[in-house]
């Protein structure tokens, strides 16, 4: 096969002997939800399918459990749940007969979430609701056949492999550290002893499997705890995990309780992948990094650089299914980016809710979101170039409407112009590449500079118009709020308005939390330079100490400013952060010397500061600027006008809702009139 022009290395198949993998990409494992609902495998199969079509080499599923103890979502160890999981693989395997399609097997241990889970040793988790019922050595054997019998079962299911989640807190990774394994036996003690068992799960496996089926195993390459493994350990049990059988290892960073983000948007592109690559140097079989690969470019790089042999991309294949086959075409400018917001896929996760994603709502959601040929093509016009708009524009189009896009401003993308200049926030300026690209390819007529109203619409004869005006700030009801010292968040964000040393911001939303980054910010950002990262998070990727966490002061560098977050209700402020990403937002702005504040009363704004009231309490805060971040009303004043017109208008996004408006709320409600209309 001829080399790629641009990503050489990326479309060189690899050779594992008895098979071939057709690129370098893979689908990383996630957990979608689908596992544990009604007509979940039909949906997974087409979700999955449809990754294959796209053009990746491997899929690896979300995690499946080998037995009850082990907690998570699906289970296999038993013939009729293979059968289920044929209706996955044999739909991947109709996509795409070059693609494989592999099982992780994931045994959570003290994470479980079941009274009945087990460990090495009887140790909460952090993170976990119940104490781990100790394993003894019956419990172990049992545990070593389950493994070994899932994954004969994923075999008998027509998986090309398995994959063996040996990291992150659940049952593998808490028998390599002494904090969760302080068992006296050969299971426990010395490295040599504790790295038994995770060893003898992948020879059980391949003893059931025989020879040529996959088997990967996930490594703890650097689990970002204090005491956790040392760089010395990881490469020890990276040529055990070879030596018992495995077919490739992947890198796996972090466990979920620990303290240091790993894939949200405040962590570089690929800022991992050199640990991957320290740790290929010693063993033979190909070796897979992860997080925060998200563009074909990076995937190249990372390879050019020796880090690894495969790159996995999860999240980045919920966003766009078919990256890996816009990249072999030249079409990268059309990949509709992950901003590794967390928002619609993990943030769900973890609160119980089917995964999906915030760029693109039709992930696992493909058989509920068909995209057709409009059946009747109109000429319609969208009235806002925001999140909403624009993903309604882009859908609409690609059904064979004829769209319009007007935008009273001079670029598109809404309030994502005020996100992307938050630092952290990079990969927002992605989000509008593509839907700039996706306009100029659709041929959708903008119309920038050009605030609609109905007059012009009506005259302009579409058959509808959709209105996405987006919000306009809400502005508080209070004595001083046009004082010289209240600034809007947008005149902050912009810097429009000169901002004092001393600083208080009213509203502890998403937006509060943002302007308080922007506004205590100073040197690069963490998000596009590793170095800064490792300090401002305390990681030694070099060294790699235990963990790989420094345990030392972090050095952040920070903007000369004092700075409180207010807000009326009681609590503590950031409560609406995002399930997985708000914890990361709270610390680094604490760490900032950013004060929050809950249960305030708002008095008046006049040259002396902020007057509050606080637990009952009259508060002066002696600030030079109040910025005002208190949420946000809906702009539709437009859809009123049109329907009194009798113009047939639909609204969307901010201008339909408002309150806890997000970019998510807004792309899956535009995208879903977009299907329907
Ligand atoms: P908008 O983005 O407000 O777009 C409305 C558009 O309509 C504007 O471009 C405006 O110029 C145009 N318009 C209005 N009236 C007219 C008219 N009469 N004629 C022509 N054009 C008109 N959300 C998230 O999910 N995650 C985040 O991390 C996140 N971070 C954010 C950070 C900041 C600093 C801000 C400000 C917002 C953030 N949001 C985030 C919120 C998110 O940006 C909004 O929910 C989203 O932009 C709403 O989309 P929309 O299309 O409804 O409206
Ligand atoms: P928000 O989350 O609704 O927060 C508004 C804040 O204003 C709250 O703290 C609220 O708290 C306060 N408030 C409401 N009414 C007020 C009033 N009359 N006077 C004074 N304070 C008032 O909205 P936002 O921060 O504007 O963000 C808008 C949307 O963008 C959010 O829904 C969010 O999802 C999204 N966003 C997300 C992110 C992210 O990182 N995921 C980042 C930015 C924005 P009290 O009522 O308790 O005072
Ligand atoms: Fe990426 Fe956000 Fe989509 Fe998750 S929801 S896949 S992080 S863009």
């Amino acid at each position: 096969m001829a080399t790629h022009p641009k990503y050489p290395l990326v479309f060189t198949p690899l050779d594992l002997g008895f098979t071939r993998l057709k690129n370098r990409i893979l689908m990383g494992s996630m957990h979608t939800g689908l596992e544990d609902i009604e007509g979940g495998f039909e949906r997974m199969a087409a979700f999955f399918a449809e990754r294959a079509k796209g053009g990746v080499g491997m899929i690896i599923t979300g995690g499946i459990a080998p037995n009850h103890e082990a907690g998570g979502g699906g289970k296999l160890s038993t013939p009729e749940e293979a059968a289920q999981h044929r209706i996955v693989t044999e739909a991947v395997h109709a996509a795409d007969p070059d693609v494989k399609i592999v099982m992780q097997i994931l045994h959570a241990g003290p994470l479980a979430g079941t009274p009945a889970c087990v460990a090495p040793s009887a140790i909460r988790s952090r993170i976990g609701r119940h104490v781990p019922n100790e394993l003894d050595a019956d419990g172990i054997e049992k545990q070593l056949a389950d493994f070994a019998n899932c994954a004969a079962q994923a075999k008998a299911a027509g998986y090309d492999g398995v994959e063996i989640i040996g990291s992150a807190g659940y049952l593998l990774s808490t028998f390599l550290v002494e904090k969760t394994n302080t068992r006296t036996d050969e299971w426990g003690g010395s490295f040599e002893n504790r790295m038994r068992f995770p060893v003898e799960v992948i020879r059980r496996c391949r003893a059931a499997v025989g020879d040529n089926f996959i088997i990967v195993f996930r490594i703890p390459a650097m689990d970002m705890l204090e005491g956790g493994m040392s760089g010395d350990e990881v490469i020890q049990l990276a040529k055990a995990v070879e030596a018992a059988g495995a077919t490739i290892i992947s890198t796996h960073f972090t466990w979920h309780e620990a303290q240091v983000p790993t894939i949200a948007t405040m962590v570089p592109r690929a800022a991992f992948a050199e640990v991957t690559g320290r740790i290929r140097r010693h063993v033979s079989v190909p070796m897979i990094t992860s997080n925060r690969i998200n563009m074909p470019d990076v995937a190249e790089a990372v390879l050019a650089a020796g880090h690894a042999d495969l790159v996995s991309m999860a999240r980045p294949m919920l966003a766009d299914a078919d990256l890996v086959k816009k990249a072999w075409e030249g079409r990268e400018d059309e990949i509709n980016t992950c901003i590794a917001c967390n928002q619609a896929c993990l943030d769900h996760t973890f609160t119980g809710k089917l995964t999906s994603c915030l760029v693109n709502p039709r992930a696992c959601n493909e058989t509920l979101m068909p995209v057709v040929p409009a059946t009747r093509p109109r000429d319609l016009a969208v009235v806002g170039a925001g999140p909403a708009g624009l993903a309604f524009a882009v859908e609409a189009a690609q059904r064979g409407h004829k769209v319009t896009i007007y935008d009273a401003a001079s670029e598109i993308g809404g309030q994502f112009n005020l996100a992307k200049r938050v630092p952290g926030k990079e990969e927002f300026h992605e989000t509008l590449r593509y839907f700039n690209r996706m306009i100029a390819k659709l041929g959708i007529r903008l119309l920038l500079n050009t605030r609609a109203d109905a007059d012009m619409l009506a005259a302009a004869g579409h058959d509808e118009v959709i209105v996405a005006t987006g919000i306009r700030p809400r502005v508080p009801d209070l004595p001083g709020i046009d004082h010289p010292k209240a600034v809007a968040y947008i005149d902050a964000i912009l810097g429009r308005k000169p901002i004092g040393r001393r600083v208080a911001i009213m509203g502890a939303g998403g937006i509060g939390f943002d302007v308080a980054t922007l506004i205590t910010h100073a040197g690069p950002s963490a998000a596009v330079d590793i170095p800064t990262f490792c300090r401002e998070w305390g990681v030694d990727f070099v060294n790699h100490p235990r963990g790989g966490v420094t345990g030392v002061e972090m050095h952040i560098e920070k903007a000369d400013r004092e700075v409180v977050i207010l807000q009326r209700s009681e609590g503590s402020p950031g409560r609406s952060l995002g399930r997985t990403t708000g914890w990361t937002h709270r610390l680094s702005l604490l760490r900032r010397g950013v004060k929050l504040l809950g249960g305030v009363t708002y008095l008046k704004i006049d040259d002396e500061g902020l007057h509050c009231q606080v637990n009952g309490e009259p508060r002066l805060f002696e600030v030079d600027t109040v910025i005002i971040c208190a949420g946000q009303l809906p702009e539709r004043d437009l859809y009123d006008a049109l329907v009194a017109r009798w113009v047939k208008a639909h609204v969307i996004g901010g201008a339909f809702e408002a309150a806890e408006l997000d970019a998510k709320r807004a792309i899956a409600q535009a995208t879903e009139l977009a299907l329907a209309c």
